[in-house]
């Protein structure tokens, strides 16, 4: 490709708010529940029961949708600017949707909740408020109604990004950003309509609802080698096959889809005010780039680990929770290095595991106070899976041993055990004593202080 030939790429992202409730009813926010069982959190009301009228909007869901505006750079748009923002009634006819309509503040004519935002480096176009459909099963022939009218964020962004790889390294950190300040559910995942052209080449194509950051990586990538291949390519709208990890046309500009948007008559006008705005601008929790960033000054950390920390912003909150108890120098290994690993070699996110700061700090107390081995304290970080437990309390039990009179019969009877390595070291090879401390250690718990141990048997195998 030529340099003025660039791929461009444009999001239209759905992510789910974090509210307790749904949107139009009292019926509780899906992931917030433990029931599974397929339509078990239901009222006429979210299933579109012929009588049934919206309550008034979920103002928790406007509140959080606010915060990921604002955390986005956005403008919201005010009543004292007349800026009424009104829902609209989307239609369309398919059984995940059974009122006939989705009602959304977006759509044709509307006015987003915010807009001309930025959120590293990409500019953000419009923020949106709509309701979640039912999820819909065709080849089972079911819906399930359980998170039908779920409160959803649409993101829209400029056509910024020009491949799948910074696609995915800024959806991550929108993903975490949104999460850390407790507005967007991460784990009820994303959905996204994909725009794909190449500039001064090809024509936009739409790639609708392609479920999970995965999916989405893997549809830009087939859609560019399309568009790399077929030219010309004429505007169109797409669906991304997982299966075949290839786009299947739905259809073409002449025959867009017809939402006949009108406003919705049963749901009040909703009117943002500049202090409302100002309000939860104020209160809006630092990012975790922004925290990140004051840590690295505030310890002087060398940039490897900084790296590790920013591609964990989870483990930030952790190490900053710890490092206001222990020496924060001290404190980062055992964090970015051994913690990680742990998490790491479990397969685990933060997400997955229950673990308390406190916890941490009381483990490096103990290695910090000689209590116990750093061999021990590895031990406990992985028995902190998947919950992190009180050491202190175990610790009686995984004290560090420098009682010489305890190491010495233990050294003796490891002796007694192996003649072989007795041997071998009085022949003159040197790293059978290190087989011989490292059984020492088997034998207590890797409790036992190395260099007592150590010049315990050296001592001995000079007298045998
Ligand atoms: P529509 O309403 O038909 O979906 P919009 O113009 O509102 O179209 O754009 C929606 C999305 O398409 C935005 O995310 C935008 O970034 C993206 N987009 C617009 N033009 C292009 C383009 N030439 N290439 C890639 N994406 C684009
Ligand atoms: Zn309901
Ligand atoms: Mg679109």
């Amino acid at each position: 490709m030529k340099k003025q030939e660039k791929p461009l790429i444009g999001l239209e992202i759905h992510g789910y708010l974090e509210t307790k409730e749904k949107l139009f009813c009292r019926c509780k926010n899906f992931h917030d529940m433990k029931i599974i069982k397929p339509n078990t959190n239901v009222c006429p009301i979210c299933t579109g029961q012929p009588g049934s009228k919206p309550m008034l909007p979920n103002s928790q869901a406007i509140n959080k949708l606010l915060q990921i505006a604002l955390m986005l750079n956005c403008k919201p748009n005010l009543i004292e600017n007349k800026r009424p923002l009104i829902f609209q009634r989307k239609h369309y006819d398919w059984p995940d949707m059974p009122k006939g309509y989705q009602i959304t503040i977006s759509g044709a004519h509307s006015i987003p909740v915010a807009e001309n935002g930025k959120f590293l480096g990409i500019k953000i176009r419009e923020v949106h408020l709509e309701e979640d459909p039912a999820a819909w099963n065709p080849d089972k022939a079911t819906v399930d109604y359980n998170r039908s009218g779920a409160p959803l964020v649409e993101i829209v962004t400029e056509p910024d990004f020009t491949s799948p790889e910074q696609v995915q390294n800024w959806l991550k950190q929108l993903i975490l950003t949104l999460s850390y300040i407790k507005a967007l559910n991460k784990d009820a995942g994303i959905k996204a309509d994909v725009n794909v052209n190449i500039k001064n080449l090809t024509a936009r194509a739409e790639i609708k609802n392609v479920n999970s950051t995965r999916e989405i990586i893997k549809a830009i990538k087939s859609e560019l080698k399309r568009h790399e291949k077929e030219k010309p390519i004429k505007q169109e709208t797409r669906r991304w096959n997982p299966v075949t990890e290839k786009t299947q046309l739905m259809r073409t500009k002449e025959e867009q889809a017809d939402y006949r948007f009108i406003p919705d008559p049963d749901l009040p006008i909703i009117k943002i005010n500049k202090k409302r705005a100002q309000e939860i601008k104020n209160k809006l929790p630092e990012s975790p780039q922004q925290k990140l960033d004051k840590i690295i000054k505030k310890h002087k950390i060398n940039p490897k680990d900084a790296q590790v920390l920013t591609q964990n912003l989870e483990i930030v909150e952790l190490y900053e929770k710890v490092s206001k108890k222990i020496n924060p120098k001290f404190a980062l290994p055992w964090i970015t290095v051994e913690w990680l690993s742990v998490l790491n070699h479990n397969k685990k996110t933060m997400d997955d595991v229950n673990i308390k700061p406190e916890h941490i700090i009381e483990l490096l107390e103990l290695l910090q106070k000689n209590k116990i081995t750093p061999l021990k304290a590895k031990d406990i970080l992985r028995k902190f899976i998947p919950k992190s437990f009180s050491p202190k309390q175990k610790a009686k039990a995984s004290e560090k041993i420098t009682d010489e009179k305890e190491l010495m019969t233990a050294s003796k009877a490891i002796c007694i055990k192996n003649p072989n390595a007795v041997e071998d070291y009085k022949k003159g090879k040197k790293e059978a004593l290190n087989s011989l401390i490292g059984e020492v250690m088997k034998k207590t718990k890797k409790r036992a202080d190395y260099n007592i141990v150590r010049k315990i048997l050296e001592e001995k195998l000079k007298n045998l």
